[in-house]
């Protein structure tokens, strides 16, 4: 199956097929809103098979890389209680105001890395003496997970909900007199909870051709080409280039999941002011899983590293290499901002494949 989607030959033909139609387009900007596909355009050189013209840019689609200065600070804060804090591992490292949670681990704290909220369920019920947080980050993939979970959970378990939804932030982009953006690559993976419908209303609102792309090379370069023959022939609303996973509907039982236990509210994001309805809560009868309540959850005022671009980088208004830390104050074994710790972050993963790709 891969092989298929890995094709040089076919990557060959699309890109000339891009080439030819992108020729009376002028400067047209895409965005996608995923770590994975930044990793895999990145990982595969696929602007380099894209005309001057055509620019692929990298939006707020990393959830590590997102998650606020303030949200690393109450994680930090918890860990320094008397309370089991479990994460998972792209999270630990990054810099908060006055050290990351790895940092606070060294210091005496129980932070653990863990693969999901069940694991961290489970702790909480083979340790009915100890406290319990988990810190649940992600986007409409992981929040489904995190309301099974607490549906499940003993009484010592709560989160510290760092969730966020998508297209909120796709909206207040489209809003932003800053940034310019002429379509937009859709997540696969978020994609598959929320379904097609969820992003008509954003075609419909600002004008803006969409396509949900899956993660293979030849995905996202046939989903290039599928804007830009949408763009040309101003079409504005969402392609299903991933129907062989993403369904019209969705998983509407995950959503189910998830609005029950969850209510939208008004958050910032890194790099981003509040996005109205873009953070999720836990509901008012849910609140004794709310880790904030819980325990009184307080940072003082948070500190950002002054170098530090994520947040440019996540609005798509400059790429890694302009970041002037970039690969040398601010590397993997010295990581200054979130987007260089996170696998999906996009300073990671430029570091890591390098301008023309590895593959
Ligand atoms: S290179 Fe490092 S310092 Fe610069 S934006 Fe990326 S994470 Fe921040």
């Amino acid at each position: 199956m891969h092989s298929n989607f890995r094709n040089k030959e076919i990557a060959g033909i699309i890109s000339k097929k891009i080439n030819s139609i992108s020729k009376d387009l002028g400067e047209i900007k895409i965005m996608h809103v995923c770590g994975t596909h930044e990793d895999t355009i990145t990982r595969y050189g696929i602007r380099s098979l894209l005309p001057e013209n055509i620019g692929l840019i990298s939006g707020p689609g990393c959830p590590v890389c997102v998650t606020t200065q303030r949200e690393i600070d109450e994680a930090v804060f918890l860990a320094e209680k008397e309370i089991t804090i479990t994460t998972f591992g792209d999270m630990l490292n990054v810099p908060g105001s006055n050290g990351s949670l790895a940092d606070a681990k060294a210091n005496g704290g129980d932070v653990r890395v863990v693969y999901s909220i069940t694991d961290s369920v489970e702790i909480a019920r083979k340790n009915p003496e100890k406290e319990i947080v988990h810190i649940a980050i992600g986007f409409e993939t992981t929040a489904p997970t995190s309301a099974i979970g607490i549906n499940d959970a003993p009484e010592n378990f709560s989160i510290l909900s760092c969730h966020r939804l998508i297209p909120p932030a796709m909206e207040f982009l489209l809003r932003s007199e800053d940034v310019d953006i002429d379509g937009f690559i859709n997540p696969g993976h978020v994609s598959t909870i929320i379904g097609a419908k969820a992003y008509e209303g954003i075609s419909k609102k600002y004008g803006i051709p969409q396509v949900i792309s899956g993660f293979e090379p030849l995905d996202v370069l046939f989903s290039v080409f599928i804007l830009l023959s949408m763009i040309k022939k101003k079409e504005r609303g969402v392609v299903n280039e991933y129907s062989r996973v993403v369904r019209y509907e969705g998983n509407p039982r995950a959503l189910k999941a998830m609005n029950e236990i969850f209510e939208t509210y008004d958050v910032e994001w890194r790099g981003f002011p509040e996005i109205p309805n873009s953070g999720l809560r836990l509901r008012g009868k849910f609140s004794g899983y709310d880790a904030r309540k819980r325990f009184d959850v307080k940072v003082k005022k948070t500190r950002i590293h002054k170098g530090c671009m994520c947040g440019e980088v996540l609005k798509g208004k400059i790429s890694p290499d302009e970041c002037r830390l970039f690969a040398n104050v601010c590397n993997p074994g010295h990581p200054i901002g979130p987007c260089m710790v996170s696998k999906e972050g996009a300073c990671g993963i430029a570091y890591r494949y390098g301008k023309d790709g590895k593959n």
